[in-house]
């Protein structure tokens, strides 16, 4: 038998870690601080205790959340298990009772021999091979020995997400390309104009749009320099016309005359698919910034692949402390699972979670590491935890833009079951290659005329 494997954390990720290892046939130790301590977040005295919604999202193979899904399954996926076996009616959502479903996780666990359960707080980062899976929420001893081993530069406990569009449903009649703020380059920002009266629109509909309600344990001190729309338009007219929409140097080429303000657009990813608004992170609700951000002329229909958010989260800088593999370069006996990887959302926590425990178990038998295709929705991940060309990294759901384009033409409504049926492929080519035999049954992607 190999050595141990220490698993610290007993949510989604940590539990998909254990149980992936021992399926692997490592024995595993799997601590969790509950029920002697509880995050902020935290209430339940099971393991992998759904927080906040008991939704997984789309169960549709056609959505990147619900192709993540099959990919799991095929992993063997213990979350996804009890998610079927608890499941709840929600249309084409998969939504789960989320007692009977951190039970049944719980007792996944309880009956994998190989897994050896401890009630615990870590409070020291391991000299063994671990899995460091504790979460959005992780404090105290243990973060700061993390933010120590990385700088404190690259562990964050704030997320700020502005909104991201894909670049294909931006109305380019009411938008052009340019520079920040008219400074040489090469025109990488996508211009959103708007003239006094959209101006006054906009305006008005932000300073009314409702805002999420902070949790006990979110603190509203933000940073100034990171500040949500909405309180600097809080602030005054002039404070976005002089921040974030300032139109200085942005004359529009269709007139040649500056516009009374300019949302700016970048890219999120490296095949420019993706933009997100520059400095428009925000605690609107989704329905609220679905109202506002359509009164920007060029986004009235776009279509938004993620809603702007902050919460507090603690999450590390994974292009730049993490590997390919998810171990910490400064320490690779330490893989990182879970939403402190960077990655946001049960399910990606969850998938995170069973890659990093096959790996630990490769590396524990002196195996091969694993890195999923990029043309997968598990790889899709990997390639954003490794997105280097992201300056300020923020946690992402999984979406179609972090998988490389479709080759040739596909109609739009076609896209998402082409997408699933390339990556399905790759993932169980890649399952192959590395000694992996698919749990289930191979998903049906629906055809064309389904
Ligand atoms: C308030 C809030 C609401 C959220 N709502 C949603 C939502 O609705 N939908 C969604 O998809 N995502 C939501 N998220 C994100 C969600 O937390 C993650 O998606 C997911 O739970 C992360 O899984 P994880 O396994 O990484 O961490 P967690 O599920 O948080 O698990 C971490 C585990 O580690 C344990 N632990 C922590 N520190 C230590 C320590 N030092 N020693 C021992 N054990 C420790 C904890 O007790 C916990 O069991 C929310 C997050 C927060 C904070």
């Amino acid at each position: 038998m190999s050595q141990e494997l220490l698993v610290i954390g007993g949510g989604l990720a940590g539990c998909e870690a254990a149980l992936a290892a021992a399926r692997n046939g490592v024995a595993v130790r799997l601590v969790d601080m509950k029920p002697l301590e509880f995050s902020p977040a935290h209430h339940s005295p099971h393991l992998g205790e759904l927080v906040c919604s008991n939704s997984l999202r789309s169960d549709q193979i056609s959505s990147a959340v619900g192709l993540l899904k099959a990919e799991m399954s095929l992993l063997g996926s213990g979350v996804m298990a009890a998610a079927r076996a608890t499941a709840v009616g929600a249309g084409k959502a998969l939504a789960v009772d989320r007692e009977r479903f951190a039970q049944h996780l719980e007792s996944q666990i309880a009956a994998q021999p190989l897994i050896q359960r401890e009630l615990a707080r870590v409070d020291s980062l391991p000299q063994t091979t671990a899995v460091l899976a504790t979460g959005p929420l992780t404090t105290g001893a243990l973060a700061e020995e993390l933010s120590n081993l990385t700088s404190s530069d690259h562990l964050h406990f704030y997320d700020a997400i502005a909104p991201i569009v894909s670049l294909e449903s931006v109305d380019m009649d009411h938008a052009y390309w340019g520079d920040r703020y008219g400074e040489p380059g090469q025109g990488d920002y996508l211009n959103c104009p708007l003239n006094r009266e959209q101006w006054g629109e906009f305006y008005s509909c932000l300073i009314q749009a409702e805002q999420v309600p902070l949790k006990d344990f979110e603190s509203p001190q933000f940073f100034e320099g990171c500040l949500p729309i909405e309180v600097m338009a809080a602030r005054g007219e002039k404070t976005l016309l002089f921040g974030p929409m300032k139109p200085v140097g942005l004359e529009d080429p269709a007139t040649g005359k500056r516009p009374h303000a300019v949302v700016q657009l970048r890219k999120e990813n490296a095949a420019g698919s993706l933009l997100n608004l520059v400095g428009f992170q925000t605690k609107l609700t989704y329905k609220a910034q679905d109202l506002v951000f359509r009164k920007i002329p060029a986004l009235v229909g776009a279509e938004f692949v993620r809603w702007g958010s902050i919460h507090r989260n603690t999450f590390l800088d994974a292009p730049r402390v993490l590997d390919p593999h998810q171990r910490l370069i400064a320490a690779p006996h330490l893989f990182v699972a879970g939403q402190l990887s960077g990655v946001e959302g049960y399910v990606e926590s969850a998938a995170m979670g069973i890659l990093c425990g096959v790996n630990a178990a490769n590396l524990l038998h002196a195996r091969p590491l694993l890195t999923p295709p990029p043309t997968t929705a598990l790889g899709g991940l990997v390639t954003h935890l490794q997105n280097t060309a992201s300056k300020s990294f923020q946690p992402s759901n999984i979406n179609f833009g972090l998988l490389p384009p479709l080759e040739g033409r596909v109609f739009k409504r076609l896209r998402g079951q082409a997408q699933a049926r390339r990556a399905l492929a790759d993932f169980l080519a890649w399952m192959e290659a590395g000694g992996l035999i698919p749990a289930g049954d191979i998903p049906v992607i629906p055809g064309e005329d389904s």
